[in-house]
């Protein structure tokens, strides 16, 4: 058995980022920058009005006062308008500020009659005015590689006329979960039977990280069978395996593998829940694009807490390194701690909780079977070996959702 140190540090030394594609803009959504964006225009590009109203010269406007309306600038085409003291331009949200003006009155605080306004306000030099590169300057970095594209990110790509960007590749995955005692929902259920959970829970969260899920298939704990199905999946860049892993007569998962040349390079990991964990790798006859020639295989305990525990600490890292991604770890946030809590045992334990209005409370019953706690839980907070926490105490949780 390894450390869960060890063994993440293992895992993201062994799978590499795919090489990068081009993507439009409109489908990069939380794809992850294949290098450093710069901005090739100041934002805003041109001084311009924030609001609807007149542009004058401030100093030459009070309360009171008269002004000459002499022209009209709109939004889109710069009129190249200029202006004298004791006149005013009509100017609309966006448009270009007229030369010599220094203030924008807005139309609510004027009277217009005919050819004149009288202002309402006091003015102020500078007032509503945007002005060039006030926002952001012309080579000014707006987005570093390894960055995930947010729905902003994306917003101020498309404001720098950027239409496509170079990401990093899409993982295709693939599930297999294995059990005897395993019945698809939606299907008739025998006295001891129970249903397959983990494929939905799988692909949810491959779902979550930007994999692609290529194929999804249940076997049974069956020799033949299993090898079958793991040569199918590992067409795909990853494999995950649910269930089979752990010690039991049925686990057949390591020695299949071994059998088809896989390269079993973690077996067991000092984590709780999830001590079974596997990972490993193997040559593709005919290499998926865009691959290594090599598929990742994680073998994730059947237990759906230890399923989603592991996935989340070993798989969903990995796959963000294969994506492009600088920043791997679930977001952590401090939080106050309700309980006392203890680790007593000789793994990390991953205790399940939710985190609310800065507070975390373990959630539910903390074994690896209970997916109902889990359902009810946001967040993580990590227990090291022998370590302990009092309540009230500010702790670091990770969350999830
Ligand atoms: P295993 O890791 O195969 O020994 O399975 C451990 C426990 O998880 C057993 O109680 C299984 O019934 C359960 N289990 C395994 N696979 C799944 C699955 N795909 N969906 C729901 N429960 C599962
Ligand atoms: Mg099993």
């Amino acid at each position: 058995m390894i450390s869960e140190e060890e063994a993440r540090k293992k895992i993201l030394e062994t799978v590499r980022s795919l090489p990068s594609r081009r993507l439009s803009i409109s489908r990069a959504l939380d794809c992850f920058a294949a290098e450093d964006y710069f901005a090739r225009l100041p934002q805003p590009a041109f001084d311009n009005s924030a609001m609807d109203g007149y542009a004058v010269v401030a100093n030459s406007c009070a309360r009171g006062k008269r002004l000459r309306v002499t022209a009209e600038q709109p939004a889109g085409r710069d009129k190249q308008l200029r202006i004298s003291p004791g006149e005013a331009i009509r100017i609309f949200t966006g448009a270009p500020m007229p030369q010599g003006a220094d203030a924008i009155v807005m139309q609510e605080d004027v009277t217009r009659g005919g050819d004149e306004i009288v202002i309402n306000t006091d003015v102020k030099g500078g007032e509503f005015i945007r002005r060039r590169a006030c926002d952001l300057s012309e080579g000014q970095r707006i987005l570093a590689k390894g960055e995930r594209l947010r729905a902003a990110t994306i917003a101020l790509l498309a404001s720098q006329g950027i239409d496509d960007v170079t990401v990093g590749g899409e993982v295709n995955a693939a599930i297999l979960s294995t059990g005897d005692e395993l019945v698809k929902p939606g299907e008739k259920l025998d006295p001891g039977q129970i249903y397959e959970s983990n494929s939905a829970l799988l692909r949810a969260l491959l779902h979550r990280c930007g994999a692609a899920v290529n194929l999804v298939e249940h076997c049974r704990d069956e020799r033949g069978s299993l090898s079958k199905a793991i040569k199918r999946g590992m067409k795909n860049h990853i494999l995950i395996i649910s269930g089979g892993v752990s010690v039991g007569e049925h686990d057949l998962v390591k020695d299949a593998l071994r059998e088809l040349g896989a390269e079993v390079d973690i077996w067991r990991v000092a984590i709780k829940p999830g001590k079974p964990f596997l990972f490993g790798r193997m040559q593709q006859s005919k290499p998926s694009p865009q691959s290594s020639g090599c598929c990742f295989i994680f073998g994730l305990p059947g237990n759906p807490v230890s399923a989603f525990v592991t996935f989340l600490q070993f798989v969903r890292p990995a796959i963000l390194k294969m994506m492009g991604a600088i920043n791997l770890d679930l977001p952590q946030l401090p939080a106050r701690l309700a309980v006392d809590l203890t680790n007593q045992g000789d793994r990390a334990h991953y205790i399940r909780g939710k985190l609310e209005h800065g507070k975390f409370s373990p959630v539910g019953r903390q074994e690896s079977h209970a997916l109902f706690g889990l359902s009810q839980s946001n967040a993580f907070l990590r227990l090291g070996l022998g370590q302990s926490f009092r309540a009230d105490e500010i702790v670091d949780v990770q969350i999830w959702d």
